[in-house]
Parts: C-alpha cells; sequence; structure tokens
C-alpha cells in the first residue's frame, strides 16, 4: 500500500525544510479539519501561537475565512478548501478532528450530510492518521448521553439516545465516530484522543446559528426579545471557548484515549441564562416563549473529576465572566451587517 513511503515519516519529524520551533521540541505539522470554525479557529490560534505549523481544512458550510484572516501569509499556516467525506493525501503528526456542524439548526439542515461527514469525515482522517502515523483526536459531543437519565454525566455513562429522531444524525453520527476511532486504537494502533464537548460559547460563534448562547446575546444587543424554549427550566452548562482549547490541546499531549468530558460544571436553566445576559447587555431587556424542539434534553452537566485527575485540566472561565468577553465581538459584527449563517 501507499504507507510504505510515509509510515513513521510523521513521528520521526523529519519533515525537509522544517526548522526546529523556538519552543525547545520539534515544530509539528497539526490539521485542524473545522479549522474554519468557532472552536477550530481559536485552536489554531494557540497552535500557531505556540510555534507549530498548522493545516486547515474546511468546506466552509458554517465556518468563515474571517476567522483565519489574521493568520493569512504566515508561512506556518495553510488553508484548504476541502470537504472530510472525500479522502486526502498529507503528511502530518497529528489531526484535531473537528470538521462537522454543531448547531441543531446546522446539523439538522441536511441530516444525511451530517452522517456522512461523521462517518465517513472521521473514517478517512483515521485512514490518514493511520498512513501517517499522526496522533488523532476526535471533538465528540456531551450529545452522545442523549436525555441523560444520570446526572451529572460521568464518561461510563452509555447513554439515552433516541436512535430514529430529528437529533440521531448527530448524536449517532458522533457515537459512531467514536465506535470508529476506538475500533482504529484497537485494530491498527492508531493513537487516538476522544473528548466529548460539552456547550460552549465565546467570540466567533455563528451569529444566529440558533444556539442559545448566540441567540441570546445577538437579540438582547439589537434590542429584540430572548427567545425561551419550552418553559426554560431544562439546564445545560456552559464553557467559555478557552478552557475548551486548553483542554483539547492537554488531551492531545497527554497519554491517555479517554473518552473525557471537556465542560464547565456551572449549571443554568435557560432563564438563569436569560437573566445572566440581561445583566451583561442590557437590563431592559426581555424575554419571549417559543414552543421546545423534539428530543430537547432536559439537563446536562459533566462530571469532569476524570480530565481534572488525568489531564490536570478544568475551566477557570464563568459564565459571568466569560460573556462579557464574547460581546464586543458580537456587537461588532452585528454593526457590520454580518448576518451569519441563519438556515
Ligand atoms: P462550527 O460549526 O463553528 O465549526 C465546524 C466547522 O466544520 C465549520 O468550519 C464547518 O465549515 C466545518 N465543516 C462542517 N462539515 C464539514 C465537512 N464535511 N468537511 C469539511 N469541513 C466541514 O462548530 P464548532 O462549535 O466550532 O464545533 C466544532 C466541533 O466541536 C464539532 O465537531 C462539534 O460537533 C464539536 N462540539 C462543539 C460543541 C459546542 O458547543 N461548540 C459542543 C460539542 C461538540
Ligand atoms: N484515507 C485518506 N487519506 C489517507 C489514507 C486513507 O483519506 O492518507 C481514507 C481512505 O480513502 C479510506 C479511509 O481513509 O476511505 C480508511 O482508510 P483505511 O486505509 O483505514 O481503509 P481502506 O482504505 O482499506 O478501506
Ligand atoms: N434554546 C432556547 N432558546 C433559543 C435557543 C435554544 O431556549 O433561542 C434552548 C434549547 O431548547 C435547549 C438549550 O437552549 O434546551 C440549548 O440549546 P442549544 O441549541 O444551544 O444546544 P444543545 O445543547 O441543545 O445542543
Amino acid at each position: 500500500d501507499s504507507s510504505s513511503g510515509s509510515s513513521g515519516f510523521a513521528s520521526k519529524g523529519s519533515f525537509p525544510g522544517r526548522v526546529p520551533a523556538a519552543i525547545g521540541r520539534k515544530r509539528l505539522r497539526i490539521v485542524v479539519t473545522g479549522g474554519a470554525g468557532f472552536v477550530g479557529s481559536h485552536l489554531v490560534d494557540k497552535l500557531i501561537s505556540r510555534g507549530d505549523e498548522v493545516i486547515v481544512i474546511d468546506n466552509f458550510f458554517t465556518g468563515r475565512k474571517d476567522n483565519l484572516v489574521h493568520l493569512f501569509g504566515n508561512p506556518r499556516f495553510e488553508l484548504i478548501r476541502h470537504d472530510v467525506v472525500d479522502p486526502i493525501l498529507l503528511e502530518v503528526d497529528q489531526i484535531y478532528h473537528l470538521a462537522c456542524p454543531a448547531s441543531p439548526v446546522h446539523y439538522k439542515y441536511n441530516p444525511v450530510k451530517t452522517i456522512k461527514t461523521n462517518v465517513m469525515g472521521t473514517l478517512n482522517m483515521l485512514g490518514l492518521a493511520k498512513r501517517v502515523g499522526a496522533r488523532f483526536l476526535l471533538t465528540s459531543t456531551s450529545e452522545v448521553y442523549g436525555d441523560p437519565l444520570e446526572h451529572p454525566q460521568k464518561e461510563t455513562y452509555w447513554g439515552n439516545v433516541n436512535p430514529i429522531g430529528e437529533r440521531s444524525c448527530y448524536d449517532e453520527g458522533k457515537r459512531t465516530a467514536e465506535t470508529l476511532a476506538m475500533d482504529y486504537n484497537r485494530g491498527a494502533d492508531v493513537e487516538v484522543r476522544i473528548a466529548r464537548i460539552f456547550n460552549t460559547y465565546g467570540p466567533r460563534m455563528c451569529l444566529d446559528d440558533g444556539r442559545v448562547v448566540s441567540n441570546f446575546v445577538a437579540q438582547a444587543i439589537r434590542k429584540q426579545p430572548m427567545t425561551v424554549y419550552g418553559d426554560g427550566k431544562q439546564t445545560r452548562s456552559f464553557q467559555y471557548v478557552s478552557d475548551l482549547v486548553d483542554g483539547l490541546v492537554a488531551l492531545m499531549e497527554g497519554e491517555h484515549v479517554g473518552p473525557f468530558n471537556l465542560g464547565n460544571p456551572g449549571e443554568f436553566t435557560m432563564l438563569e441564562l436569560a437573566e445572566v445576559v440581561k445583566e451583561t447587555i442590557d437590563s431592559s431587556a426581555t424575554i419571549e416563549f417559543r414552543a421546545n424542539t423534539a428530543d430537547d434534553p432536559h439537563k446536562r452537566k459533566p462530571d469532569i473529576s476524570k480530565a481534572k485527575e488525568l489531564l490536570n485540566w478544568e475551566p477557570k472561565i464563568s459564565l459571568r465572566e466569560g460573556l462579557p468577553l464574547m460581546v464586543n465581538d458580537f456587537r461588532n459584527r452585528i454593526l457590520e451587517g454580518d448576518e451569519g449563517r441563519g438556515l
């Protein structure tokens, strides 16, 4: 097969023309799929700033060049328009696999495409990892726990997922992606890492992507009522993006496969979240109740003991500290007329 020329190539760090990084270890070449998106672009910033080479693969379904424009012209950065559903040949040391729409509005827009992205996209990236001996990190999700019957959720919980519902393309897609990662780990000795990410917010989220934090913040800035779905008593735990990025890097660099919950255990009802947004942005902001969506999980809160113990990681930024950090970005983009990707 084609692996003879490149197997072990990546791990020996012998890319032609590479110079040692200033950080006292060999410079890595890293692929970030979905790197033009919200989480991916923050991760890319961190990897570039520590001295590594980054190749972003993105089909721009929900990602934007604007999220990376500050890196254009940097010789250690490369952006490839590519759909992970199709195979690709690259020589790299690490793969952060994020490509997948994350907001319910986006992943339900073309559910079959969401499944193809999760299954075929993950298969291709694992095939790539196997061929070049790269370490592979999957960004899975708290949605693998479905509408959980255990609270808070530990990694040992197998979940309560509807296999035929509107969310299944995402939930079951990510569950299959986890299965693929474990099978490549056991069967082909690929070094894999699995993160189960809980609701994350911050600058560069798509405006109007339907997620609750981006909705409430954009609505409050535009002086529109904040739309609370259902009775607003359902809970979520919100993590600021820089905490997540630190967790993803700690996981990639560590020795444990996982899965690891990466989230902030601070739990809020949607009504409480609306109150915090009101305090942060506009004390005259109002709320409006709307019908809830199908299969909406009633509560969600990570148990992060495993990540604390084995990765020495825990989030540092509370919701009250993190929200103001995304408001300026949202204000500027709303003023500039960026209407995001409201589908
Ligand atoms: P996002 O929508 O901002 O980013 C996803 C990126 O993947 C976009 O740039 C999009 O264009 C790209 N993409 C989608 N399908 C693709 C394909 N077929 N080929 C190539 N590129 C493709 O979402 P995000 O919030 O940054 O999420 C990143 C990852 O983290 C996703 O895998 C998501 O499932 C996971 N995650 C995020 C959260 C969260 O709260 N943000 C929670 C759990 C899991
Ligand atoms: N693949 C890829 N890039 C690579 C190596 C593999 O995109 O560098 C794809 C390959 O096309 C296949 C998938 O990854 O669809 C799984 O590859 P693997 O070698 O594990 O399986 P096989 O090709 O034998 O089905
Ligand atoms: N939600 C809401 N108002 C909105 C958008 C979402 O009340 O404008 C609720 C939604 O019903 C869910 C929670 O907020 O209970 C989180 O939704 P989101 O889409 O952000 O993420 P999820 O955790 O469901 O993937």
